[in-house]
């Protein structure tokens, strides 16, 4: 498979039209608490999404159940469970923004981030920079940035992974995130 030589960043797109109540089976109790102390139905739905379509994501990436995916939230800083993701078997990153949800898988440290144009002046430049910052590469260390498409119009989105090179960018795109979390809610995962 020629096409996945060289570094491999998987990104998945989502839209708040995916979101929905079936797929509030697949969080777990900390997320579910985290939940209740949302109280924009925005909020609730991009969390939710973002946290049900990062299993799908790590579950295409390494073969495991949805379902088997634990998602470790433990703060760095303070121990809250409000820090970035972290999962078993892949390296990966989640953002949101508007109606939009977007999450990257790789084998190598990942930042995505995604915002829309109407945020300030300049937006390119504030998601690369973001997107870096959570790929957390330290200030010595080789990273690759790049802007990537949003599936919305005005709307920005970049990825950075660690590694010399540009990564190969292996996109999923909204029908096929919204075919995968439907399969998910209807209890056909394949
Ligand atoms: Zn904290």
């Amino acid at each position: 498979m020629a096409v996945r030589d060289g570094q491999v960043v998987d990104l998945w797109w989502a839209d708040l039209r995916s979101a929905e109540a079936r797929l509030f089976a697949f969080l777990d109790d900390r997320e579910l608490e985290r939940l209740e102390r949302m109280d924009r139905a925005g909020d609730r739905g991009r969390f939710a999404l973002g946290a049900v379509l990062l299993r799908v994501a790590v579950a295409a990436a390494t073969g495991v159940e949805p379902r088997s995916v634990t998602v470790e939230r433990t703060c760095t800083d303070c121990g809250a469970p409000h820090g970035a993701p972290r999962v078993a078997g892949a390296r990966v990153s989640v953002a949101h923004a508007g109606p939009l949800v977007l999450v990257g898988t790789a084998d190598v440290a990942v930042g995505v981030d995604v915002e829309s144009v109407d945020r300030g002046e300049d937006v390119a430049r504030w998601v690369v920079r973001e997107a870096l910052f959570k790929a957390g590469a330290a200030p010595q260390a080789p990273v690759a940035s790049l802007m990537v498409p949003a599936p919305w119009p005005r709307y920005l989105a970049a990825l950075a992974c660690a590694g010399p090179d540009q990564p190969v960018v292996v996109t999923h795109d909204l029908d096929e995130s919204a075919a995968a979390l439907e399969q998910l809610a209807a209890g056909r995962w394949p």
